[in-house]
């Protein structure tokens, strides 16, 4: 065999999806982490205290779903539920590595910020919960993670304050503000890097306030977080 040849794939590969950057570029994607139950209303609506140790979750790179248009992106409702629910989220994305990192370094290694949507296969997770199962099922499948459009923090700095909302239909469901956050960016990121090393390429979802609640086939949902210019607008498809 020619040695040129042994590199060759030998099924068609993964192309890595790739999130539009506002004035130019784009942001490949590499992973995507979440953290669980960061907004103390959140928590107690699912029947927290308000006050536990951050832990995550991840979701795979077919679940991303570019969503920063104008236009809502249609994402298809997903099978084996009939509980999805929409969870609106600032997400960071990362520019820079590290493990091990204090608080006062992380910041330094995120790139920017985008609005994304968190959608969960509620009935599935309730089961996972009940039996102490893995969340992958309920938390990552195809369309799953829709992202806006990303913005440097060159250019809008770390957003610590500000309205973070989800409507639905033009009806808001879910509205808090990023001061909220139990962990906040610099922490939460000195905590992940604790466990995970980052990379150029992960994107942080940071968690979502209290509203979640469930969406139709043909439901329009918008969401922003004050501070990122941009929404995500999904179509939720048949
Ligand atoms: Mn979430």
């Amino acid at each position: 065999m020619p040695k040129n040849d042994e590199m060759r794939p030998v099924i068609p590969a993964l192309a890595l999806p790739s999130l539009p950057v506002a004035g130019g570029g784009v942001f490949p994607v590499g992973r995507v982490i979440c953290i669980g139950r960061n907004y103390a209303s959140h928590d107690r609506e699912m029947g927290g205290d308000g006050r536990q140790p951050p832990f995550w979750f991840t979701k795979s790179l077919p679940a991303i779903a570019v969503a920063g248009g104008d236009r809502p992106r249609e994402v298809a409702y997903p099978p084996h539920t009939t509980e999805l629910h929409h969870e609106v989220e600032l997400v960071v994305a990362i520019g820079g590595g590290g493990s091990g990192l204090a608080p006062s370094e992380t910041l330094g290694r995120v790139y920017g910020y985008a609005v994304g949507i968190d959608l969960t296969r509620r009935d599935l997770q309730r089961d996972a919960k009940r039996l102490g199962r893995p969340w992958s099922e309920s938390k990552d499948f195809d369309g799953a993670a829709p992202v806006g459009l990303i913005h440097p923090a060159s250019q809008i700095g770390h957003p610590k304050s500000g309205r973070v909302q989800l409507e639905v239909n033009g009806e808001v469901r879910q509205r808090g503000d990023i001061s909220e956050l139990i962990w906040p960016v610099s922490d939460l990121l000195a905590r992940l890097s604790a466990s995970f090393t980052l990379r150029p390429g992960d994107l942080v979802f940071t968690g979502t306030p209290s509203g979640v609640g469930p969406v139709e086939p043909g439901d329009i949902l918008v969401g922003s977080a004050e501070g990122v210019p941009s929404a995500v607008r999904v179509l939720i498809g048949e």
